[in-house]
């Protein structure tokens, strides 16, 4: 069986705490080998994150791991941030740069996620597993995809462990990111970050900021499906769970589930693989 992880964002408010209980609650059952909490940049949940893997820790029994964004963030800062996690018993991070809020100056000690995952390195050697992000369909601030791969090898050099990769609906971007990956001499477990569908204009929206494609024919079918939220639903799951499929027979070590905090559309991708 093909390892799995669940990827959750902390919750702000009481009733997003009960979505996030629902959804680790019910996702739990399958059994994941970890679960990892993102991290807002710009310091935004500096105080959610941790408070988040802790109650996936204690009160779901998930093996939690932070996500930790360098961008404005002090050596200080993050150093705290890495012994509170060491504290807590994580061993596993996942280490990026982030975002900036639009109109937020550019702070901080670090520039680049490559500069994180060195700083582990050098001050939490053997602490911490260390995952970083990769990009199928490359960056959208990357001048280049073959630039952006070099970035990418370069935060393995500087110390990664392994990968997880932004979502993407075509398994040829992520085959041939891994193929380019492994010819630049990247050893690292490449993991495909897969989005299940859960609201189809969120997802249109986010997909454009992030630079991640949604193929034509999806769109097209999505739109005839219109306000049939039944029939929108299934042919999400499906057209997952195929994409899911390819990775698994294509050789993926893994796949890892961006959940936004929802058991269901998540559940109804992996009811599909059993
Ligand atoms: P980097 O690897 O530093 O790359 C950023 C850009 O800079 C790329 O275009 C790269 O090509 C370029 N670059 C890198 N090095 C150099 C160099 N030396 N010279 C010139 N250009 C360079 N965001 C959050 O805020 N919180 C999260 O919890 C979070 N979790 C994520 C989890 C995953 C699995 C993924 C795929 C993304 C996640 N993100 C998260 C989004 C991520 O922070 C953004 O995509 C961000 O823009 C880039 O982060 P990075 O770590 O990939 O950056």
């Amino acid at each position: 069986m093909t390892p799995i992880s669940f990827e959750f964002y902390p919750p702000k408010t009481d009733e997003q705490r009960a979505q996030l209980d629902r959804a680790a609650g019910r996702l739990a059952a399958h059994g994941p080998e970890y679960a990892s909490v993102t991290f807002g940049a710009g310091g935004s949940t500096l105080s959610y994150t941790p408070e988040t893997v802790r109650v996936l820790r204690e009160r779901h029994g998930f093996d939690a791991v932070p996500h930790l964004s360098c961008v404005g963030g002090t050596r200080s800062e993050i150093r705290a941030l890495l012994e509170q996690y060491r504290d807590m018993g994580c061993r596993r991070v996942v280490a990026l740069r982030g975002d900036l809020p639009s109109g937020m100056a550019r702070t901080g000690d670090f520039r680049y996620a490559a500069d994180l995952v060195a700083f582990i390195r050098s001050e939490f050697d053997g602490d911490f597993h260390i995952e970083v992000a990769g990009y199928p369909e490359t960056h959208p601030q990357a001048s280049d995809a073959l630039a952006d791969l070099r970035h990418f090898k370069a935060k393995v050099e500087a110390g990664a462990d392994g990968a997880i990769t932004q979502y993407f609906y075509n398994a040829d971007a992520y085959f041939r990111f891994v193929e380019d990956a492994r010819r630049l001499g990247v050893e690292v477990p490449i993991v495909p970050g897969v989005m299940p569908i859960a609201n189809f204009a969120q997802l249109r929206g986010f997909s454009e900021m992030c630079g991640a494609e949604i193929p034509r024919w999806v769109l097209k079918r999505m739109q005839a499906l219109g306000d049939d939220a039944g029939a929108v639903r299934e042919f999400a799951a499906d057209l997952v769970a195929t994409l899911c499929r390819r990775l698994i027979e294509g050789g993926a070590p893994g796949l890892h589930f961006y959940t936004l905090n929802l058991a269901r559309p998540t559940g109804a991708v992996l009811a599909r693989l059993l």
